[in-house]
């Protein structure tokens, strides 16, 4: 069946002739047509009158999804937000008309936590995302609405945004490929701020080959976006191939402290077993500060965010709730726009910044986070990769956290800390448990994705995961082909 086709076997099928490229596009409208009602995956679907697309670029006329956090021009981006309603892009983000120039064709904006501030995609003004394998659990989040769409074979790939673990929590919910890049790899331009200093744009696809494919189309210097690196890009599909012989793979000691279910732990050294006999070495590394990587990021993150969403001021940005004077607009508009969540990150993020609190807090948080990445990069002398799980148990309930923030922000306990070190980390499937999948969590050096691919392809042939994943999915839907 045509949607079922990532990526790479899609453009095969292309160039073989098995279809054209108009007949994908009908296949996978048609399939979201049948199934997004259950599961609530896009925000916003262009109408169906694109021009043809020339088939001989990279994509080849094949369609992408985009997080609502994105523009594309004369698309809405609302960050699922009722302060964004109604708000029309104005021009391209960067990462997005890359994909346009390789002969990408847009195919929809997908649900997402406000403002990218969540775990379970609850935190939409939409309604959530369901997961494809349970419809009564969350497809993580914030890319919940990427993750659901690329498990359901409702994209061919996605393009999300990971601030603390948003493309790899739900690429491990959903059973599918996510990739966070470098700090810097990426260009952010076009990309709504959440925190800047987090903030990366990355690929969730169905396989880590197509992933690679779309991480050399949108890394690269960006001269919109005065962070991203003059490094030059590396070619990335050769390392699906190398395997894992002769490196070292780094485990964290202490790990056991930290919250997670035992089925996570089974999967964690399970998946290192299988990357030793392909030929990995095993090695103990030490990162003592990962238990702090939760308060460092509250802080840091939530300091960045207050002063980002700024400008949603129902002057310049975000809708604008009628008044009498300014401050009851200021606050109308606001009070109004953002949901309870947002609310919740700007009042903590303000605190945290302000005077009297800045040392203690702000500061605090910014001298842990550099000591989290001295010990990334003293682990990084004793190994090429390190292994951790992705997340800490496997898809919740919707509803299970969302009484208790703190909870769901212990989620994020092994994703945060790549994100606060700048390093690039990807999520693959290697494990179910209870039904439901499990993520691996591959993290390298700053700018060594062609090692991130490497390892990631080694660990995904170690366990195909994708005929499972469709045959759950499709069960969980109803579905009988
Ligand atoms: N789940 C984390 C948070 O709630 C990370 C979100 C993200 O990466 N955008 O902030």
């Amino acid at each position: 069946m045509i949607p079922r086709l990532g990526l790479r076997d899609a453009r095969r099928a292309l160039d073989a002739g098995a279809f054209s490229v108009d007949e994908f596009w009908l296949a996978q409208t048609e399939r979201i047509a049948r199934l997004d009602p259950q599961l609530h995956c896009y925000l916003h679907r262009p109408a169906d009158t694109a021009a043809p697309l020339p088939t001989d670029a990279v994509l080849g006329g094949l369609p992408f999804a985009l997080k609502d956090n994105m523009n594309l021009a004369g698309t809405p981006t609302t960050c699922a937000s009722r302060i964004l309603e109604g708000y029309v892009s104005p021009y391209d983000a960067t990462a997005a008309a890359r994909l346009v120039a390789a002969g990408g064709r847009y195919l929809g904006k997908t649900n997402m936590d406000e403002f990218a501030m969540g775990s379970s995609c609850e935190h939409s003004a939409a309604g959530p995302t369901r997961n494809p394998w349970d419809l009564e659990r969350s497809p993580g989040g914030s890319s919940g609405g990427a993750a659901a769409a690329v498990a359901a074979d409702l994209a061919p790939f996605a393009l999300g945004s990971d601030t603390g673990g948003s493309i790899r929590q739900p690429a491990a919910f959903c059973g599918v490929v996510g990739v966070k890049p470098s700090y810097g790899r990426v260009s952010r331009h076009g990309l709504v701020a959440f925190a800047s200093s987090l903030d990366q744009i990355g690929p969730l696809t169905k396989n880590v080959e197509d992933a690679a494919r779309v991480l050399e189309l949108i890394m690269g210097h960006d001269p919109a976006d005065a962070t991203t690196l003059r490094a030059p890009v590396p070619s990335l599909l050769p390392e699906t191939e190398r395997g894992v012989a002769g490196l070292r793979l780094g485990l964290p000691d202490g790990l056991d402290a930290l919250p997670m279910d035992a089925t996570v732990r089974a999967a964690w050294l399970d998946a290192a077993a299988a990357l030793e006999r392909e030929g990995a070495r095993r090695v103990r590394v030490e990162l003592p500060s990962l238990g702090q990587a939760v308060a460092i990021y509250a802080l840091v993150a939530n300091a960045e965010a207050s002063s980002n969403l700024a400008r949603f001021d129902g002057i310049r940005y975000g809708r604008r709730a009628a008044a009498d004077d300014l401050e009851t607009m200021l606050t109308r508009s606001r009070g109004r726009g953002f949901g309870a969540e947002v609310k919740r990150r700007i009042l903590l993020g303000t605190f945290a910044l302000a005077s009297g609190y800045y040392e203690d807090y702000y500061l605090r948080a910014q001298r842990w986070r550099a000591r989290l990445a001295e010990e990334f990069a003293a682990a990084f002398a004793a190994c090429d990769a390190i292994l951790l799980p992705t997340a800490p148990t496997p898809a919740f309930r919707l509803g299970e956290k969302l009484d208790d923030p703190l909870d769901m922000y212990l989620s994020d306990l092994f994703t945060l800390p790549a994100s606060l070190a700048g390093l690039p980390a990807a999520s693959v499937p290697t494990a179910l448990a209870g039904g439901l999948p499990l993520g691996m969590q591959v993290v390298t050096r700053a700018l060594d994705e062609p090692m991130l691919i490497r390892v990631a392809a080694a660990l995904e042939r170690c366990f195909p995961f994708a005929a499972l994943r469709r045959d759950a999915v499709d069960r969980a839907l109803g579905e009988t082909s």
